[in-house]
């Protein structure tokens, strides 16, 4: 039988599909990590205007490796005359119409070299991201450097579909409502998914047609300069994407405070958001855009898969070292599932067990520094005085590598009220709440100042759609947790933030709209 032209394009689709991941694959298994980190040369400078410069105090702060202790690389401490520098940069490239004003497609075209580049980097970018973070090698390429150039790809792709509007007021007038570029933005990074967070900033920012003056977090800033370099080399232009490396309350303040930058992209800590609303009353009024912290509850009834639910349960607190914003690191347990669940989850914790990030082998990964590990152990130990016990896990190991690593940690016998079930621990400490009913469950996952996320797993759909309308979070998921994608939105209700993270909503925090009225005179007839 010949095969039809749509099945023949679908074979062909699935077979592109295989060789990109035949390459990531390629590149995971095949690279010399322990060399290739021994070689590679860091870039630690600033970007500001098309160029690598040194702080302009000369000044630079030390980043350590966290999965070995060691020396990585001395970082340009950028303070508020650099970021001065570079929002003027970013301004003067803005009004000069270089980026803004070129045809959509010609933006489009640059974007896309820019992703590709991406690519063709895709295991230096990994590679950095690793060294910085302490996360999985394998993930690294897999996840968080692949969906780098998959978000900008997707941006890219956007700029030359989106149409504006035309206001219905009658034949006599025509009135135009359309979306323009803010003018300079500058956006706040974190370090638990510095390429990939970057990438959704920059993405929906620069086709819009912006300028950036990113700040990365002082714990993650080598894949952000690469991003820069790579950007030069596709064809962005002198000044419309900066990058500002430094302290937070230094570098960050000061482009929290800067009076010329029209918009804060923001994702971090609550703490922090709060500070960016201040300098944002104290400065310009600028616009401000917050991705916060999260406790996300993951409800599990007894009408679920268990066997599926445990695997879910376990990637969503020990995946990345339960270093995300989104973790499910509240579990609602149906009472009377609890020791068959445990069950479930001990041998998830077994596979999750910390190893060397350059290990292509490795699941979980070290931590992001030695402060983050102790305040990690102090929530562990605080747990078991507020009257919880350790399930699974609990301790530090791996300690004669100098890096910092604790297992997959279950702590159970929690109530609501508890620190370590209100506060963000942002390790891999999951905490275990036991629930009667799903009222009870909707109650207690209600209960907290977050609202990132959560998840209820139920084979009774009609019940698990009921509960997710009813659970305050951006994002619900059912019989599943941290599915995404670069189309779905992504943001908190409550204290996780406002704003919207992806697709094409995304574009609201980025462009401002125009009314353009015009009154027409005369008659046709
Ligand atoms: P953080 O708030 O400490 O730092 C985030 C950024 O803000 C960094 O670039 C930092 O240098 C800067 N900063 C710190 N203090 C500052 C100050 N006084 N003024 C201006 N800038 C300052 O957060 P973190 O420790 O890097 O990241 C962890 C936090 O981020 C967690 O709370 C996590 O939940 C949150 N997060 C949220 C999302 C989301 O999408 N909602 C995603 C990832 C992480």
């Amino acid at each position: 039988m010949v095969a039809s032209p749509n099945i023949r394009r679908r074979e062909k689709n699935k077979k592109q599909k295989s060789k990109i991941q035949e390459i990531i694959l390629n590149i995971i298994t095949d690279t010399n990590w322990q060399q290739y980190a021994k070689d590679i040369k860091l870039e630690t400078r600033a970007f500001i205007d098309g160029h690598f410069v040194d702080a302009i105090s000369g000044g630079t702060f030390e980043r350590i490796n966290p999965a070995t202790g060691k020396h990585l690389a001395q970082i340009a401490a950028c303070d508020a005359a650099d970021v001065d520098v570079a929002v003027r940069a970013a301004r003067a490239a803005f009004e000069s119409g270089v980026w803004r004003d070129l045809k959509p497609t010609e933006r489009k075209r640059i974007m896309l070299n820019w992703a590709n580049l991406m690519r063709e980097n895709l295991a230096e970018l990994a590679l950095l991201e690793t060294l910085d973070t302490g996360k999985p090698i394998k993930e690294s390429v897999n996840v968080d450097a692949s969906s780098c150039a998959n978000t900008i790809q997707w941006y890219a792709e956007c700029i030359d579909k989106m149409y504006d509007e035309i206001a219905p007021n009658g034949n006599s007038s025509l009135v135009m409502v359309s979306r323009e570029a803010i003018g300079v933005v500058g956006a706040v990074v974190p370090w638990n998914y510095p390429l990939i967070i970057t990438a959704w900033k920059l993405g929906p920012a620069l086709a819009a047609g912006n300028s950036v003056v990113l700040k990365p977090a002082e714990q993650s800033s080598l894949s952000a300069l690469k991003l820069a370099a790579l950007a030069k080399e596709a064809g962005i232009p002198d000044g419309v994407l900066n990058v500002v490396t430094g302290l937070g309350h230094i570098a960050g303040q000061a482009l929290g405070m800067h009076p010329d930058v029209d918009v804060i992209v923001f994702t971090g800590s609550t703490e922090v958001g709060r500070k960016f609303l201040e300098y944002s009353a104290k400065s310009n009024i600028k616009r401000i855009g917050l991705e916060l912290g999260g406790k996300s509850p993951h409800i599990v009834t007894r009408n679920a898969d268990l066997e599926k639910a445990a695997m879910y349960v376990a990637y969503a607190i020990w995946y990345n070292q339960g270093e995300s914003c989104n973790a499910g690191s509240r579990l609602l347990l149906e009472r009377g599932l609890r020791d068959e669940f445990m069950a479930l989850l001990k041998p998830w914790a077994e596979r999750l067990k910390p190893g060397d990030p350059l290990d292509p082998s490795t699941e979980m990964g070290a931590l992001i520094s030695p402060e983050h590990c102790s305040r990690v152990l102090e929530y562990i130990a605080l747990g078991q005085q507020e009257g919880a016990s350790v399930a699974i896990g609990g301790a530090q190991v791996l300690q004669e590598s100098g890096g910092v690593f604790i297992q997959p940690t279950v702590l159970e016998n929690v109530t609501n009220n508890m620190r370590v079930a209100r506060e963000e621990i942002f390790g891999p400490v999951l905490v275990c709440i036991e629930f009667d009913t799903l009222e009870e469950a909707i109650q207690i996952a209600n209960d907290s100042e977050y609202g990132l996320a959560a998840a209820i797993w139920s084979n009774d759909i009609n019940q698990a759609h009921l509960a997710a309308k009813r659970l305050r979070a951006g994002t619900v998921w059912i019989n599943a947790f941290d599915h995404t994608s670069v189309n779905a939105p992504f943001g908190g209700y409550k204290q996780s933030g406002f704003g919207r993270d992806k697709s094409l909503h995304a574009f609201e925090e980025y462009t401002q709209l125009k009314t353009t009225w015009l009154e027409l005179h005369g008659s046709t007839v």
